[in-house]
């Protein structure tokens, strides 16, 4: 257990006081350091717990995560293509325990009591908290794709929680027979990371191109446009003639049902066989934030998006892809945003002052090719309580592969620089 205790400018909560705020400084003797518990060890709950460790607040926080090794779904299309090593997207919280004095706790929470303010864990003991975020990313609706559930899943993965899913779809692939068909069923919106099945399409096509040249792609969509279609099907184009066919919803209506056991996929009238089927279902708020009461009818949790702090919970904050926080995209450098918004709320909060969030920025990558991405950047304001996109930079069509090289190294180094504010 590793409390972080600094020795001044401690944020600290009265020991015996009621738990309401306003919070306040004190340095009492007796008094207790303002405790922070995070639900979540992913790219939002990671990068938050860091963030307040850095801040000097001398906070004591929890970080609650069931895994010892966190697998990042960001890259993990490259690692499905044999593009990279399991280990390469792998990471462990030794740092953030070790160098930043989060204690991390490798234990599922398993309900949460808003009045009493504490965190009940699979282990059976409760925790105490000042301030509560939930980050516990997505789950699926098994009950939105007739025949598809966790069973299923493991004959047509989905690979959108990355780990073992991922590891299945790239086995799956690896044992395909050159002449073989991959099916891929995106869902419809809102869902996490909104162009990665269509890097994955990217990458796949990359590697049938290298080891099986007869396969094809088919693509079953849940909608009828995708995010950058321009240019991945300008990209598709250039590099993978042939190789991938796009069926939209508007005219198939989506995939309806599936059928693991001959290896098929219905929409509206028609049936497809494929080899490998990736059925990516529709999501919806990682289960303990449903359960915590913090989602609303869509599934999703609504936030103050200034402080994301819950719209129907006070004091609970939700960051990342289980957080309703449009325009943001549900993306791992949304989710790194919000950490540090969150974070600094959290701190003002503490001491007392209104929420005053930062004009920001972040970017997310999309590969063609292992050397060809696409890039989106955006920049967000705050206006009158409500985040904005102020800037919406996508790559164009047309660019020379010197530029779309220059952005997929951009996207290594993003790889590189997220995962060292998640885990040190
Ligand atoms: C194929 C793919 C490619 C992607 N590529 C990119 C990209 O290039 N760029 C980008 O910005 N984003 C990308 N993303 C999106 C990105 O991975 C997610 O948006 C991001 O991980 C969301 O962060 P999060 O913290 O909300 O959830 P997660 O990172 O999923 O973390 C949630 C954590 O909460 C834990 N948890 C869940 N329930 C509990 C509980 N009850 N108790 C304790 N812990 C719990 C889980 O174990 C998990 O570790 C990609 C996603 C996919 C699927």
């Amino acid at each position: 257990m590793v409390a972080n205790h600094g020795r001044r400018g401690f944020l600290r909560i009265a020991g015996g006081a009621a738990l309401a705020t306003p919070w306040f400084w004190t340095r009492n003797a007796g008094a207790r350091a303002a405790r922070v518990v995070v639900i979540g060890g992913g790219a939002g709950g990671a990068i938050l717990a860091r963030t307040l460790a850095r801040s000097g607040a001398g906070l004591d926080i929890t970080l609650i995560e069931p895994k010892t090794r966190y697998t990042t779904c960001f890259f993990s299309n490259r690692y499905i293509t044999g593009l990279q090593d399991f280990n390469s997207i792998t990471h462990g919280y030794d740092r953030l325990a070790g160098n930043h004095g989060v204690r991390v706790l490798h234990q599922a929470a398993t309900g949460i009591d808003p009045d009493a303010r504490t965190v009940r864990l699979s282990g059976g003991e409760t925790i105490g908290w000042d301030r509560l975020v939930v980050a516990p990313g997505i789950d699926f609706r098994w009950d939105a794709i007739e025949g598809y559930g966790p069973q299923a899943a493991e004959i047509m993965p989905h690979a959108w929680r990355a780990g073992a899913q991922s590891q299945l779809l790239r086995a799956q692939l690896e044992a395909m027979e050159d002449g073989g068909t991959f099916l891929i069923a995106p869902p419809e919106n809102p869902y996490r990371c909104p162009s990665g099945p269509y890097e994955r399409v990217s990458l796949v096509a990359h590697y049938f191109k290298q080891a099986k040249p007869k396969s094809k792609i088919l693509i079953l969509d849940a909608k009828s446009e995708f995010p950058l279609q321009a240019q991945f099907e300008e990209g598709w184009a250039n590099h993978y003639a042939d190789m991938i066919e796009v069926i939209p919803a508007d005219f198939s209506g989506g995939p309806r049902a599936v059928d693991p056991s001959t290896m098929t996929v219905m929409s509206e009238d028609d049936d497809f066989k494929a080899a490998v089927a990736n059925i990516i279902p529709p999501q919806i708020a990682g289960k303990i934030a449903r359960d915590a009461g913090l989602a609303d009818d869509s599934g999703w949790c609504p936030i103050n998006h200034e402080s994301l702090e819950s719209a129907i919970i006070p004091g609970i904050h939700v960051i990342g892809d289980a957080a309703i926080v449009s325009p943001m995209p549900k993306a791992g450098y949304t989710a790194n945003i919000q950490a540090k918004i969150c974070a600094r709320a959290i701190i003002l909060a503490l001491i007392g002052k209104a929420v005053d969030p930062p004009v920001t920025s972040g970017a997310c990558w999309s590969h063609i090719t292992p050397d060809n991405a696409v890039r989106e950047y955006a920049e967000y304001e705050f206006v009158d309580g409500v985040v904005v996109r102020t800037i919406l930079d996508i790559s164009l069509t047309g660019e020379d592969d010197n530029l779309r090289a220059a952005t997929a190294g951009a996207a290594d180094r993003w790889y590189r620089d997220i995962t060292h504010e998640m885990f040190g």
